[in-house]
């Protein structure tokens, strides 16, 4: 197994972890991007707040082990996440969304922020929101799994997707057995505790890369104690992908003309609600990258 250490990303004052895209692993699967904010106690008087700002050609997974974060759309979506609930938005051919810790929130917080590349035959598609508050539970040895998204050991979660993919909340009391779909890619982030895989112990806030052919996945707990772990997996992305900013495409001018779009307030609609400014997208500088040219 890869182990991938993460990147230190400044959030306008929040500072984040960043698995994915890493120079060492640019995608799993499908998954082209994860962040991992907290766990952490916010100082009196702050609070996550992202401003609307747009997407193309991906996915969006929010998942929360700890706080609330609430998302407005330019659909009109307007949803809390608590931990436990599915936050998905398709952005297809283009959505405007903001994010931000509700009014009375929890003054901590450990989110993951997941995106999904949408295979070519998608990536137009109709934008849409989808809250799930409940997520299926499997029991696999010593774990309780929620699937939070695609398929595990025969359970599917409900959600839309657009190719063969899984993503899992794992908790772990002993030594458990995963069960994997051998020809998926996945990766593996410690969330809590202290966790051993293939007689390796698992450095916090590190990704894990596993590559096709294992039908399964041993783990354990270090201590004795409980451990977590977010499990990724799909199919290997058959397709280059180019990103920049908030925007996952096929080539660079896809993402001059999103970003343009964007700016003279075309194509993504409004986010109302929102009590403040949306971003301005940044000056395109150079080429956006390609980040699976490498894998
Ligand atoms: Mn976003």
């Amino acid at each position: 197994m890869q182990a991938i250490a993460p990147q230190l990303v400044d959030l306008g004052g929040l500072t984040v972890r960043r698995l994915l895209p890493r120079a060492a692993r640019r995608l799993v699967g499908p998954w082209c991007f994860l962040d991992e904010v907290g766990p952490l106690a916010f100082e009196a008087g702050r609070r996550i707040d992202v401003p609307p700002h747009p997407h193309i050609g991906l996915q969006t997974v929010t998942w929360l082990l700890e706080g609330e974060m609430r998302h407005r759309d330019s659909l009109g979506g307007d949803s809390v996440a608590r931990p436990g609930t599915l936050h998905l938005m398709t952005a297809g051919r283009g959505i405007a969304h903001a994010e931000e810790s509700p009014e009375h929130a929890t003054p901590r917080v450990h989110a993951l922020q997941l995106w999904i590349a949408l295979p070519e035959s998608h990536r137009e598609t109709a934008p849409a929101f989808e809250a799930h508050v409940d997520r299926p539970m499997v029991a696999c040895d010593g774990a309780r799994v929620a699937v939070i998204l695609g398929e595990l050991a025969g359970i599917r979660a409900e959600g839309r997707t657009f190719s063969p993919l899984v993503a899992a909340d794992i908790t772990l009391a002993g030594a458990a057995e995963i069960p994997l779909t051998p020809d998926f890619e996945h990766g593996l982030l410690p969330l809590s505790g202290e966790v051993v895989v293939e007689g390796e112990r698992l450095e916090r806030h590190h990704l894990y890369y596993f590559a096709p052919g294992a039908p399964a996945l041993r783990l354990q707990v270090w201590d004795g104690a409980e451990a977590r772990v977010l499990l990724l997996g799909g199919a290997p992305f058959g397709e280059r992908i180019v990103m920049w900013w908030n925007f996952v495409a096929r080539a660079p001018e896809e993402i001059a003309a999103a970003r343009e779009d964007w700016q003279a307030g075309r194509r993504f609609g409004e986010v109302r609600g929102y009590p403040g400014a949306r971003l301005d997208a940044p000056p395109l500088r150079g080429r956006p990258v390609a980040p699976n040219a490498m894998s």
